[in-house]
């Protein structure tokens, strides 16, 4: 079972929650969706992308405590900085929706409604821990106390300062309300569960058929086995969307910010005059990209609601590794983070570096450890010197002395090898292998920049004319058909590679078949600009440093 031609694909990546800026933790998941997307529209696939801000749940409840505004100021802040970061880093989705819409809720709701009258909820008497002094029951979040594996000031869910343990709420010591300081009290409450070991057997077989990543496949199939539970689908908190029929409670963050994927394409359907049904219903192959952190909610809880709806299950998740800093775990309360407006747009940082970076500098599956230097090194040595080196070298010289595209036809040795990436870069994207696609294309230029030397242009000029103007064709050739196959990595670059070649149109509508397609002798050639420019030593130490100053600086405070 692979992708064809005729597949309904939709894309969809993990959807940023609305409580914070866009770091680089982000990227790992956005950029290589997009750019799977891209490959996907190159290689002549139908294929859809949506994502949107993931607004509810307690942590942004508490969050807009903090700040002093209602949690509906807090998520339109974030839904407006993502959707701007989409656009600017080129991530190209068809819709980028929220879950804080009317559209979503009613899907959201709809899904719940559902499952409840296939008989996979029940609702049952449970004791919640409960403040007396704010009168409201403590959802997680809404709970602290002592860890009781380090001792350490422990959150409701996890041991976010001690050992990072997962927990669950009844394990903490001394719980108190978050708010105020009271002690937690016991108190029961009805609540809404999910049955979810009613699909067990469902769930072992969606996951060993699943592609995507091996990561995700063997991580739900260990938990599976180990035997599934009941799953709380109900919150008593004040900011979500209302439980059907049980208007008091809200739907569990987690039980319906998933939904999101269906509610955002029956948007976009909605205003294009698409049928999201050719995704949900009749066929359709879904495609999650998501971070490591999430693969429980997308191989397990997600399926089972989309099992148990009668919807489709995703055809493909795709995990990425984890990303470090400095070889630290990602955290912004430690420090350990790059912002993608304060680090990157706001320092004047080329975002198609940044896309490259991403995609390029290790294997999807592996963790990505983010140090200034190695950033420099990739785009230094790579991006300047070989792509940039190879497109301003041929394009100049071909400017400098013919100003247009010269006679000629393409020949076996340039053919074979942009046979060769293509076929390399299919296979490559298909098995998620970003690196690998990318590398190809870069193979390429490396070829170019020998081939130029080799035909020595500025020799042959003043010989053989004729011989030179074949030889700067073979060389034209295979940068048009860069521009196609890098344009997945790096849209806005491929697009001025493609205007420097005084192609019309854009490159984001071409087709692997356009990279052999013969350029026009004797069209004017515009003069070349440089693609990129070298980040110097001096400006890489400063941003370095700058990031040693907020480790520093989180570390006093944390003293
Ligand atoms: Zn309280
Ligand atoms: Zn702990």
């Amino acid at each position: 079972m692979t992708l064809t031609k005729s597949d309904k694909i939709l894309v969809t990546c993990g959807l940023p929650y609305s409580n914070g800026t866009a770091h680089i933790g982000h990227l790992r998941t956005y950029i290589p969706g997009d750019a799977y997307v891209r490959y996907l529209k190159r290689f002549g696939f139908d294929v859809r992308f949506v994502c949107g801000s993931d607004t509810h749940g307690a942590p942004i409840e508490l969050a807009a405590e903090e700040a002093g505004i209602t949690p509906q100021k807090l998520v339109e802040k974030y839904h407006a900085h993502f959707k701007n970061i989409f656009e600017i880093l080129n991530i190209g989705v068809d819709f980028y929706g929220t879950t804080e819409a009317p559209y979503h809720y009613k899907r959201a709701q709809t899904i719940i409604r559902t499952l409840e009258e296939n008989g996979y909820v029940e609702a049952r008497d449970v004791e919640l821990p409960y403040c007396n002094t704010c009168k409201t029951f403590l959802a997680d979040r809404f709970l602290v106390g002592t860890c009781p594996y380090c001792g350490a000031l422990a959150r409701g869910d996890e041991c976010d300062q001690g050992c990072q343990r997962y927990l669950d709420a009844d394990q903490l010591i001394d719980p108190r309300c978050v708010i105020c300081g009271s002690p937690a009290i016991k108190r029961k409450t009805r609540h809404h569960f999910l049955k979810l070991p009613a699909f067990t057997d469902f769930l072992i077989k969606f996951n060993e058929q699943l592609k995507g990543t091996p990561l995700a496949r063997n991580y739900a199939l260990g938990w599976i086995r180990q035997g599934l539970k009941d799953w709380g689908i109900s919150r008593d908190l004040k900011w979500g969307i209302p439980y059907p029929g049980d208007e008091k409670l809200v739907l569990y963050v987690w039980a319906e910010n998933y939904a999101g994927y269906i509610s955002f394409t029956e948007e976009w359907a909605r205003q294009t005059g698409a049928d999201w049904k050719d995704y949900w219903i009749q066929g359709g192959k879904v495609v999650n990209f998501i971070g490591a952190d999430i693969v429980y909610h997308h191989a397990v809880f997600w399926p089972a609601i989309l099992k148990g709806v009668n919807y489709n299950t995703p055809y493909a998740i795709v995990a990425s590794g984890m990303v470090k800093v400095e070889g630290h775990g990602l955290s912004k309360s430690r420090g350990f983070v790059i912002d993608i407006e304060e680090d990157f747009i706001k320092q004047g940082i080329d975002l198609d570096s940044v896309r490259y970076y991403i995609l390029s500098y290790t294997g999807h599956t592996k963790d990505l450890d983010f140090v200034w230097k190695d950033f420099q090194s990739k785009l230094n040595n790579e991006l300047v010197g070989i792509l940039g080196n190879y497109a301003y070298r041929v394009l100049l010289f071909i400017h400098k002395n013919f100003k247009k595209i010269p006679e000629g036809t393409l020949e076996t040795p340039v053919d074979k090898q942009i046979d060769e990436a293509v076929n390399k870069i299919h296979e490559a994207f298909h098995d998620f292998k970003f690196k690998e696609a990318v590398d190809a294309t870069m193979q390429l230029a490396a070829y170019g920049n020998v081939l130029f030397q080799q035909c020595e242009p500025w020799k042959t000029i003043k010989l053989d004319l004729k011989q030179c103007q074949n030889d700067l064709y073979q060389c034209l050739q295979l940068l048009k058909a860069i521009a196609i196959l890098i344009e997945p990595a790096l849209p806005s670059i491929a697009e001025r590679i493609w205007q420097q070649l005084g192609q019309k149109g854009s490159v984001h509508d071409t087709n692997v078949e356009n990279c052999k397609e013969a350029l026009k002798a004797g069209a004017d050639l515009p003069k070349p600009e440089v693609l990129f420019t070298k980040i110097p030593d001096e400006a890489v130490d400063k941003l370095a440093t700058g990031l040693n100053t907020r480790i520093e600086s989180a570390r006093s405070k944390a003293n």
